[in-house]
């Protein structure tokens, strides 16, 4: 199977002028297209070619790139129209000074990308090489990895690279539920069990921190609006950066072990999570705590980290898993840490037992024998003073 992946490397060229005209030109497409009622790129850039050659004099694949941005736009706009989630009146702006580099748009020579601005004009962007960056750079001139798009922002350039590999029969299966504290692990090779627990306090205590930061600048937003838009978006990015480090590392951990044992994640499908979560007005604080941890991101990295050694990444229906019981299949509620099963009795830790049940639902099934000698020999045995209501 083909994998892929996107490797950053920054830089320090000016390409402000470039990414500001090509800004432009999306929005000039999208205002037409609007007005006019056009849905495909291509007849979009048959109606505008002339004039944006004319006017811009780029080259041809920018009009083609500016058109499908354009349209791609409209159309998530259009759907989440649809769904009540955007409103009709206030068509799309693109304001990202982004640009998609496609093959016949640039040269990639490893510390520097020659960009075709014009015919026969250039634009050279060298870039900066880090050890990580070093590493890609070596097995694509090796000719080990395909360079596929490169999107180019004002100060880095994100190159992806593509990969065949061999899809590996894995030995065993673990699944991985993703909690607010904690991720649990249930590595099994079909007999044995074996669970890990990693612990995520670290990340939501940087979420509160900035959640504190956050509260302390709005209250800045009255008296000094500029500064205090400043200050989120500069605290945001931080944020994000500082969690999103922090995620790489723990899931290349995750993976890294996985891939020693021969092991395929398993996880609970979390479809709209995030969108619902937060529009939830009964658990409004909870909530907030549950939307701002990036689950699917802890997801993503996994995968597509697995997927570059071959392990497919599989994901099951996430109904009930922490609500069913392992030993009778009735449903109960977990309190606090403990799950109790009101028909048999069943008392064990909350996250084990979704654990046992993502691997049931992926169908791999455990008779109650095997289960309580893991428990007893885990210690997850729960007492029924820890149960909380
Ligand atoms: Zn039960």
């Amino acid at each position: 199977m083909g994998v892929v992946k996107a490797v950053v490397f920054k830089h320090n060229a000016d390409v402000k002028p470039l990414l500001e005209m090509f800004n432009g030109m999306v929005n000039e497409c999208m205002e037409y297209a609007l007005r006019q009622g056009v849905n495909s790129p291509m007849k979009l850039e048959r109606a505008l070619y002339t004039e944006f050659k004319q006017k811009h004099g780029l080259a041809t694949h920018y009009c083609i790139s500016a058109c499908r941005v354009a349209c791609s736009a409209l159309k998530s706009w259009r759907r989440l129209v649809k769904k009540g989630r955007a409103d009709e009146s206030k068509p799309p702006e693109f304001k990202a000074f982004v640009m998609r580099l496609q093959k016949e748009l640039m040269r990639f020579k490893g510390d520097r990308i020659v960009v075709t601005v014009k015919p026969r004009q250039w634009v050279e962007i060298p870039l900066i090489i880090g050890s990580y960056q070093a590493r890609f750079f070596e097995a694509w001139r090796k000719g080990e990895l395909k360079l596929g798009e490169i999107t180019l922002l004002e100060d880095k350039a994100i190159a992806t690279f593509k990969k065949e590999v061999q899809e590996v029969a894995p030995k065993g299966y673990a699944s991985i539920d993703v909690n607010l504290m904690s991720l649990d692990i249930l590595k099994t090779d079909g007999k044995s069990l074996r669970c890990e627990k990693i612990d995520l306090k670290k990340l939501y205590g940087i979420r509160v921190h900035y959640f504190k930061k956050r509260r302390r600048i709005q209250k800045l937003s009255k008296c000094k609006p500029k500064t205090s838009k400043r200050l989120m978006e500069k605290y945001s990015k931080r944020e994000k950066r500082r969690i999103d480090d922090i995620l790489h590392k723990i899931t290349a951990n995750i993976v890294r072990e996985l891939v020693k044992e021969g092991i395929s994640p398993v996880f609970e499908k979390l479809k709209g999570l995030n969108y619902n979560a937060t529009r939830n007005r009964h658990a409004k604080r909870k909530n907030r705590k549950v939307s701002s941890l990036p689950y699917w991101k802890i997801q993503r990295f996994i995968e597509y980290k697995m997927a570059w050694h071959g392990y497919k990444t599989h994901y099951v229906n996430a109904k009930n898993t922490s609500k069913t019981c392992p030993r009778c299949g009735s449903l109960s509620q977990a309190g606090g840490r403990v799950y109790k099963c009101n028909k048999c009795g069943y008392l064990a830790d909350r996250h084990f037992v979704a654990c046992v049940n993502i691997l049931k639902m992926w169908g791999l099934g455990f008779t109650p024998k095997a289960l309580n000698e893991f428990i007893e020999r885990e210690e997850l045995r729960m007492s029924i003073n820890d149960y909380v209501t």
